[in-house]
Parts: C-alpha cells; sequence; structure tokens
C-alpha cells in the first residue's frame, strides 16, 4: 500500500488546535489499525525551538533522541502510540540550512538556488523519509502558521506539489478554522472561513475537509453554506465545538465519522474502530472525577499557558488515574520571593517545582521546596527542581549555607551543581545539552522503586548541570536517598527523603512520556500522595 499523507492547515487565527486537531487525527486512525505517524512543520528560522525562550514558543518538547522539538510533538505522542525523532519536526531554517550546505558542497553544481524547486524539494523530501523510516501507513502533517503567512508559504506549496507526485487518493488536505460567533448580532459567522479557505485556494490547495472550530454547535444550514461556498462536502465539514477535556476530541471526530471521511478518500477499508477503552478509562474518568486536589506549580514562566504544557498534562493523567481532578495553581516562584511560602503554599495539597534555566526566581523555588520539606507536603522537583532541592538540603541541612548551582552562581564555595567535565569546554549553545533518552538504575529499596515497579528505567533529559559527586556522602550522611544513577558516568538522576510522605525530585523529565492512559508512575505516585494528605 502507498503510503497516505495527510496535510494540516490551519487558518483565521492561530491557537486554534492544530496539534490537538492532529492528535486526535491520528488517535482515529490507530484505532482503525493504521500505523500513523505525525510531522509538524515549523516555519520560523531557528533551527529548533531549544534556544528560544518560553514565553516566545512554549514548551520545548524532547524527543527519545534528544531532539528539541515543538510542543505539539508532546500532543501527538500522548494521543497515539507513535514515537517521534529529530525528524519529525521540521523548520524552515533546518530546510535552509541544509540545502545550503549542499550548494557548499557543489551537490547543485551549475545550478541557481531557487524556493521552488530546492527549498520544496527538500521539504518533500523530508516527508518521505519520515514515511519511509516510521514504515507507517499513515503520514500526519501538520504545517504551522495559519494561512496567509509569507513565512509558510514554501511549506504550502511543497503540499501543493506533492498531490501531484503521490496522487489524489494518496494525499489529503484537511483545513482548519475558526467559525465565530458574533454575540451582539446573535450569529455564527463564516466568512472568515470562506476567506480562509479562498486564500488557501490561490496557493493551489482545494482542502478536502474542513474542520470548524466554534463555540456554538453549527446547524444543517450554516454546513451546506460552507459546503456551498467553500467546494466542500457537507459531510465533509466537521464541527469542533469546544470540549471540556481536549481528549474528547478524537470522540467528538469519531462521531461525525471522520475516519470514514478519511478511509474513504484514501479507498482504504480497515477493521471497525474501538474507542471504548480510550472513553471508558480516560475521557469518563477525566469527566467524572471522585476527588479533589490542588497541587502547586512554583515556576518562573507561569504567565504562559503552554510554557509547561507536559507538565501540565502529566498531573491530568495522574488525576485520571486516581479518579481525581487536579487543581493546578500557577505560582510565580519571584512571588513567593516576595511575600515567603506561607501565604501562598498554605492550602495546596502538593508541590512541584519544574525545570528552568537562570537565576531569576530560583531563591523562590528553593523556599517552596523547604516549605515542603518541613511541613511535609508531598513534592515533586524535576531537572531544575531537583537541582533546587539538594540546594535547599545542603544550605538548612547540611550547614553549607552558600551552597548552590555553578549555573547560578559560578562562584559559590560549594557547587553542589557543577558541570562535568563533557559539558566545560562547549561554546554552541544549540543541542549541546544532555539531551534524550538515559538509562536508569533505580536501587530496590527506593520510593522510586515502589512506583516504577522496577530497577531499569529510561527517561529523557535536558540540562547542562549535574549533580556534584563530591558531596554525596556529606547528603546521603544527612538523609538524602540517592536512588537513581546513571551507571555509566555515575551521574544523580533521583534522590528522595524517607521520612516524608513524598519527596520526591529527578534530573531528568517525566513528564514527556506520561500518556492520558498510562499515567507517569512519579505522577500517579505524587498525585496519590498528595490526596491522602488530608
Ligand atoms: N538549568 C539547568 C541545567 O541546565 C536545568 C535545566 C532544566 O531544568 N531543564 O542543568
Amino acid at each position: 500500500m502507498a503510503v497516505k499523507i495527510i496535510f494540516v492547515t490551519g487558518g483565521v487565527i492561530s491557537s486554534l488546535g492544530k496539534g490537538i486537531t492532529s492528535a486526535s487525527i491520528g488517535k482515529i486512525l490507530e484505532s482503525r489499525g493504521l500505523k500513523v505517524t505525525l510531522m509538524k512543520f515549523d516555519p520560523y528560522i531557528n533551527v529548533d525551538p531549544g534556544t528560544m525562550n518560553p514565553y516566545q514558543h512554549g514548551e520545548v518538547y524532547v524527543t527519545e533522541d534528544g531532539a528539541e522539538t515543538d510542543l505539539d510533538l508532546g500532543h501527538y505522542e500522548r494521543f497515539t502510540s507513535s514515537r517521534l525523532t529529530r525528524f519529525n519536526n521540521v523548520t524552515t531554517g533546518q530546510v535552509y540550512y541544509e540545502v545550503i550546505s549542499k550548494e557548499r558542497r557543489g551537490d547543485y553544481l551549475g545550478k541557481t538556488i531557487q524556493v521552488i524547486p530546492h527549498i520544496t524539494n527538500e521539504i518533500k523530501d523530508r516527508i518521505k523519509k519520515v514515511a519511509h523510516v516510521s514504515a507507517a501507513d499513515v503520514v500526519i502533517v501538520e504545517i504551522g502558521g495559519t494561512v496567509g503567512d509569507i513565512e509558510s508559504l514554501p511549506f504550502l506549496e511543497a503540499a501543493r506539489q506533492f498531490r501531484l507526485d503521490a496522487g489524489y487518493n494518496n494525499t489529503l488536505y484537511i483545513h482548519l478554522t475558526l467559525v465565530p460567533y458574533i454575540k451582539v448580532a446573535g450569529e455564527i459567522k463564516t466568512k472568515p472561513t470562506q476567506h480562509s479557505v479562498g486564500t488557501l485556494r490561490e496557493i493551489g490547495i482545494q482542502p478536502d475537509i474542513l474542520i470548524c472550530r466554534t463555540e456554538k454547535v453549527l446547524s444543517d444550514e450554516i454546513k451546506e453554506k460552507i459546503s456551498l461556498f467553500c467546494s466542500i462536502r457537507k459531510e465533509a465539514v466537521i464541527e469542533a465545538k469546544d470540549v471540556e477535556t481536549i481528549y474528547q476530541l478524537p470522540l467528538v471526530f469519531k462521531n461525525q465519522i471522520l475516519d470514514e471521511i478519511i478511509l474513504g478518500h484514501f479507498n482504504l477499508i480497515c477493521k471497525s474502530s474501538n474507542l471504548a477503552d480510550w472513553e471508558k478509562n480516560v475521557v469518563e474518568r477525566a469527566l467524572n472525577p471522585k476527588d479533589k486536589v490542588k497541587i502547586a506549580v512554583v515556576g518562573k514562566y507561569i504567565g504562559l499557558q503552554d510554557a509547561y504544557k507536559s507538565i501540565y498534562e502529566a498531573l491530568i493523567h495522574a488525576g485520571i488515574a486516581n479518579n481525581a481532578k487536579v487543581e493546578i495553581e500557577k505560582i510565580d516562584s519571584e512571588d513567593i520571593e516576595k511575600c515567603g511560602p506561607e501565604k501562598l503554599l498554605k492550602d495546596v495539597r502538593g508541590i512541584l517545582v519544574p525545570g528552568g534555566f537562570g537565576v531569576r526566581g530560583v531563591e523562590g523555588k528553593i523556599k517552596a521546596i523547604r516549605f515542603a520539606r518541613e511541613n511535609n507536603i508531598p513534592f515533586l522537583g524535576l531537572c531544575l527542581g531537583m537541582q533546587c532541592a539538594v540546594i535547599e538540603f545542603a544550605r538548612n541541612c547540611c550547614g553549607l549555607k552558600s551552597a548552590n548551582s555553578s549555573e547560578l552562581n559560578a562562584s559559590t564555595q560549594y557547587p553542589v551543581i557543577s558541570l562535568i567535565k563533557e559539558q566545560k569546554n562547549i561554546r554552541n549553545l544549540g543541542g549541546t545539552m544532555r539531551l534524550g533518552t538515559y538509562p536508569c538504575k533505580v536501587s530496590k529499596k527506593s520510593r522510586a522503586f515502589k512506583y516504577y515497579g522496577k530497577e531499569l528505567i529510561h527517561e529523557r533529559h535536558r540540562h547542562r548541570y549535574e549533580f556534584n559527586n563530591e558531596y554525596k556522602k556529606l547528603l546521603e550522611n544527612k538523609g538524602i536517598v540517592f536512588s537513581g544513577i546513571y551507571p555509566k558516568k555515575n551521574l544523580v538522576e533521583i534522590i528522595e527523603l524517607k521520612d516524608h510522605p513524598f519527596f520526591i525530585a529527578v534530573q531528568f523529565h517525566p513528564e514527556f512520556q506520561s500518556k492520558p492512559d498510562n499515567a507517569h508512575p512519579l505522577f500517579k505516585g505524587f498525585i496519590q500522595a498528595a490526596i491522602e494528605r488530608v
């Protein structure tokens, strides 16, 4: 069977949920027995988002192979069973980098290098490569940005050309638009959608399916109107009304037989779908929690919903696993610096300190961790969160008053967190951290083992600094348990405290592997401990 390619574009405005839409399409196709993979095209010139501020870009999602990618890849992995690599996220920067390198090598000798065909060919080759390497039946390609942006034109042009190469029944164009409800007029408006489809047509793409984001139900009449003006069959005008949980979206699509419409276009006959487990174990549990638990996330990128995306999702998954609704209280660590932890943290049942870079807000995180440790509040520290827990313990329990990380104070007297040899001579900042999956050995008697249930685990990393083993004995004598080690380099991966309801901090990012129907064991244990704390 020839591989099938689905292009997902967006129109009218950004932030319509193209990533979740693409992931949900992946889910319903997977439920029909197809092997899917997903790609994200990002029209910016950075090679990857690794060096961008989270306020610019949101979370940087890390794949198993250590690529720093767009956060939509997180949605893809959470909704489907696809495992993504560095080839699944393509940026304009990567494409030009490759084409210019080839030009310098002389690969195009004698030719003038142009957007068409050289850039567009490079983009198409990347789709073919992923199709080949993944051996997927269907590749879903989400094109970032909004139709009409200058930046995304080469990607859209490559998508247009793809149908010429691969054939009508092997390519499908899905366009996501906004159908706004105008309150003062009391009406739903289709004009922005008509314009957006018009713009896409000017580029040479006639969408086969339209997915309409809306606050209100779309009447038959509205669907007919959209169908007529946009030249799309009425049943292929899909309503995507706001949902309570994003995990409902595959069911919303399924109810409108989106999977059948897609399979019909591809001339595919597949087994019938089974989303019953997803509905029962994810959606119904998310919508009908028996308990409620308030968890503080103490970070410095609190203002942006997307900056800690995978962490928030992992907390939701852990809630689902414990039949509880997790209410996330986002607390700016600089506010803790200003008014102390008591006021802001007194009524939370768990405290999570996420990863981060740089000195701003760190003292607030350290105060929050001390508060959790001294008041027996369940605590989960991730990456910088673990480093802060080490600093806090060294300062307040081991008498090393000025302990710090050498990232935060290069001349600290007690660098309990520092650079290992390999990192010391690195000059380039892009793609040079400890990145991707590493094995970790969990000690059998630890709490971590109780949650993981196994000795050998694999978790994803994204950091430069490490626990400084010179301080290991001292901290151990004062009560820290070093319960997870990367054996090959003897690097500390997990620390915990014994006499505490839940105090675990990890150098890696467990949030990247949590799934709605398979919550990460540490998050699950953390939420369980938080529920048990009365
Ligand atoms: N800034 C720290 C380091 O580079 C932690 C990174 C993180 O939390 N992702 O080691």
